[in-house]
């Protein structure tokens, strides 16, 4: 059956790095005799220019029609002066919210090769695999009421409103005990149940369908400001993290930093199943280093690692993928963000050469 993969490279590097995931994907296609249809769309503030909108309508279809979207950044100072709804940014939420992906998986990966670039301790870093499955839309982010209103003494109050109903919680816990079981089998599901109604219902609804559909799992609760300390005092203890919005927002950021460059950190996100999954870099687009060639491409090729596992149906070509990836970091292969002077075509290439 042919699986249909979207490229949006977007801009600034978000082309240079997707061009190199693209490389990537072609030859596991060849490798692993995988029928893979891939196609190109405008999106961003290249589509913005080309055809007046950062999220055109054809783009927004193939979308839609696809197994799995690999976008590569949007953004950058050329467009900041666009009207609020036509910058790339606006296209990219308009992606989400149309494509309803309710979970984001952010991965965090120490590669041995690399475990000296991180800023905590080898000893304390070497070794990690972890993911973070955060809660994308819902919770305080969303809720309402919010506004900033002015008070009849003359202050002013903003407010914003945290909810979650049992639904949202189930549907994105359910994506993290699945992700569990192909993993070390342990959830440790995150939020602030000691001050807040929402933290609350979280861990009920959580233990609720831990003990009907995944008490095979390992489930455990801790606070989520308990966690951010952990991450950096031992974050080798995590498997899968389960959190909300907010603290999923806090908490990705802290343990992408455990793992030395954003050049290397890919994401996912993922609706219900059946439906396409949503990968992308966690950086931008770079505008201080697009079009010299420079820029690391392992995130996004990385992010079509996860694709193969979580929407393209292939996790053997996934494991072969990050074996891959490792094995060239072994080799020594380093764009300037690592400390090396490999372009990101030479390293796209130690990619395919490991493959
Ligand atoms: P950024 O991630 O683009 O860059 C931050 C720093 O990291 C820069 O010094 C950059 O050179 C470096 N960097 C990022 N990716 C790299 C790579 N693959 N290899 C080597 N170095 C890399 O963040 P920013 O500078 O805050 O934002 C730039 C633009 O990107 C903004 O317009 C912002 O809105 C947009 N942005 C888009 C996304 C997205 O598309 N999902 C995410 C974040 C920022």
């Amino acid at each position: 059956m042919t699986k249909r993969l979207l490229l949006l490279p977007g801009d600034g590097i978000g082309p240079e790095v997707t061009a190199q995931a693209r490389r990537v994907a072609e030859r596991l296609a060849d490798l692993g005799r995988l029928d893979l249809a891939i196609e190109e769309r405008p999106f961003g503030g290249a589509a913005y220019e080309a055809q007046g909108a950062p999220l055109p309508a054809a783009t927004l279809e193939a979308a839609l029609a696809s197994d799995a979207v690999l976008m590569g950044a949007v953004g950058g100072p050329k467009w900041a002066a666009a009207p609020r709804d036509l910058r790339p940014e606006a296209g990219l939420l308009g992606l989400r919210r149309a494509m309803q992906v309710f979970a984001n998986l952010r991965p965090a990966i120490c590669f041995a090769p690399l475990a000296d670039a991180s800023t905590l301790k080898r000893e304390v870093v070497a070794g990690l695999d972890l993911m973070i499955v955060r809660e994308l839309t819902g919770g305080v982010y969303f809720g309402e009421p919010r506004g900033i209103a002015t008070l009849p003494n003359g202050q002013r109050r903003g407010v914003d409103t945290q909810v979650y109903t049992t639904g949202e919680i189930e549907r994105v816990a359910r994506v993290a005990f699945v992700l569990a079981r192909a993993r070390r089998n342990l959830v440790t599901s995150c939020e602030k149940s000691n001050v807040m109604e929402s933290g609350l219902l979280w861990r009920e609804v959580v233990s609720d369908l831990h003990a009907r559909e995944f008490s095979d799992v390992r489930l455990e609760h801790m606070l989520a400001d308990n966690a951010a300390m952990q991450l950096v005092r031992a974050p080798t203890q995590f498997d899968v993290i389960l959190t909300d919005n907010l603290f999923g927002d806090l908490l990705s950021d802290e343990a992408a930093q455990l793992t030395g460059s954003i050049g290397l950190l890919p994401s996912a996100a993922l609706g219900a199943p059946g439906r396409p999954g949503l990968y992308e870099p966690i950086h931008g687009s770079a505008p201080d280093i697009a079009g010299q060639g420079v820029a690391n491409p392992v995130a996004a090729i990385l992010s079509l690692e996860m694709a193969l596992r979580w929407s393209l149906g292939r996790p053997d070509l996934a494991d072969r993928l990050s074996a891959a990836v490792s094995r060239a970091l072994a080799a020594g292969a380093r764009t300037r963000d690592l400390g090396g002077a490999l372009t990101t075509a030479q390293m796209g290439e130690a990619v395919l050469a490991a493959l």
